[in-house]
């Protein structure tokens, strides 16, 4: 809380030894701060009072991106995707992969007492790899409990909040580095403190009404892996952070995208080459002389096991170029989101663009490259296409 303090130049003219003392009152409607200064000076001492009041419904929300690459990325500027909101002291990570905790964390002059709740979107490394280094970490090994609940003091176990049918997955991931310890059996509720959240549960955050919207990020043929974004709102604000996605089906999640008023979402850019012009044929590589076509490529492509989605096939074999990196097909891709008639997918609306950020993108982004080695300036080619940008570490977006 920050109130609107009436005594802020009686504050600059305080003594430098003070003490200011803070304490806030809420009411129905606001909140009232008061604070009593103590300031010594060489011949007296000196008191001063003051308060400020903020209406309650107003938020001062801060979105940091403390780490945005795609799952391989391998520098030490991007690391792996993690945002984190704040709002009135509470910070809450939104995905904690493998280069966020210590690594992406510390970069930001962040440690680990930093972390006061954490939201996991889905299994993969670079969205829990840090996690179970930080309950080591975290963990009260004095007193060793065996669920945080009877811990003397269970703040050492940071709050995580997850989809319920996902808590058995993710303990199936972390189990192996945090069950066996020496004299006690270690279970997810030991380190944290969990937080399932039911099929279409609501909760608070900090009166945000918080939601997880569930889409579908892999698909072996008989299993769906679920990416569980969030979706936030209070007030005028709607925040949508999509997590890894598909590109998203219109008729089941497009009511998020319209209702959001800032969206994060996964942007995949491999196989992206800018420098071929639009409308331009699209075809995978060749195979016996004959161009095939889009959509996904079958098992037999590239010799290289490198699938390019957007290519022109005009005499040119993709495989010629070293610098393809193949496309995953399990995130929504820069072709996507900027409509690109060769990505083949449902156009966004301009209005959506517009507050549409991308993240979880590749290497070569920073490098100024596309995928194939051409240079490209993105944030530009995405201002160009009429999307918000590409979030960068660092960044902070904030929500009054
Ligand atoms: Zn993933």
């Amino acid at each position: 809380m920050k109130p609107k303090l009436l005594c802020k130049s009686l504050l600059r003219s305080l003594p430098r030894r003070s003490r200011i003392t803070c304490l806030s009152l809420e009411t129905q409607s606001e909140k009232v701060g008061f604070f009593v200064s103590v300031g010594l000076t060489n011949s007296s001492i000196r008191f001063i009072f003051g308060y400020g009041v903020v209406p309650k419904g107003v938020c001062a929300i801060k979105i940091t991106v403390i780490g945005c690459g795609g799952a391989f990325s391998d520098n030490d500027y991007l690391y792996h995707q993690s945002f984190m909101i704040e709002e009135n002291g509470r910070k809450l990570f939104f995905d904690m992969g493998k280069d966020v905790y210590p690594h992406a964390m510390k970069k930001q002059g962040l440690s680990m007492k930093d972390v006061d709740s954490i939201l996991i979107t889905h299994g993969h490394d670079d969205h829990i790899g840090g996690l179970g280094t930080l309950g080591l970490r975290r963990y009260d090994w004095k007193n060793k409990p065996t669920h945080w609940s009877k811990a003397p003091d269970p703040s050492y176990a940071p709050k995580l909040y997850l989809a319920e049918s996902f808590k058995d997955e993710l303990w199936g991931a972390l189990r192996l580095g945090l069950e066996t310890n020496e004299g006690f059996v270690g279970t997810l509720d030991t380190f944290f403190q969990v937080v399932p959240i039911a099929n279409n549960q609501h909760w608070d955050f900090e009166g945000w009404d918080m939601q997880l919207v569930s889409q579908i990020h892999v698909m072996t043929g008989s299993t769906i892996m679920s990416a569980h974004g969030l979706f936030m709102e209070k007030g005028e604000h709607r925040i949508f952070l999509t997590g890894d996605t598909q590109f998203f089906q219109p008729r089941q999640v497009m009511y998020f995208y319209d209702k959001a008023t800032f969206i994060i979402t996964d942007c995949e850019t491999a196989g992206t080459n800018l420098k071929f012009p639009e409308g331009t044929e699209v075809y995978d590589t060749i195979q016996d002389g004959e161009k095939v076509t889009l959509p996904w490529p079958g098992k037999e492509v590239d010799p290289n096991g490198m699938m390019v989605m957007e290519l022109l096939a005009q005499g040119i074999e993709p495989y010629k170029w070293g610098c393809i990196k193949f496309m995953s097909g399990v995130h929504s891709t820069y072709a996507e989101h900027a409509g690109y008639p060769s990505a083949n997918a449902t156009k966004l609306t301009p209005e959506i663009k517009k507050k549409t950020w991308m993240s979880h993108y590749g290497d070569h982004v920073v490098l100024h490259k596309d995928a194939f080695g051409n240079s490209v300036n993105w944030q530009e080619q995405a201002r160009k296409d009429g999307l918000a940008g590409f979030v960068i570490p660092g960044q902070v977006f904030e929500f009054k």
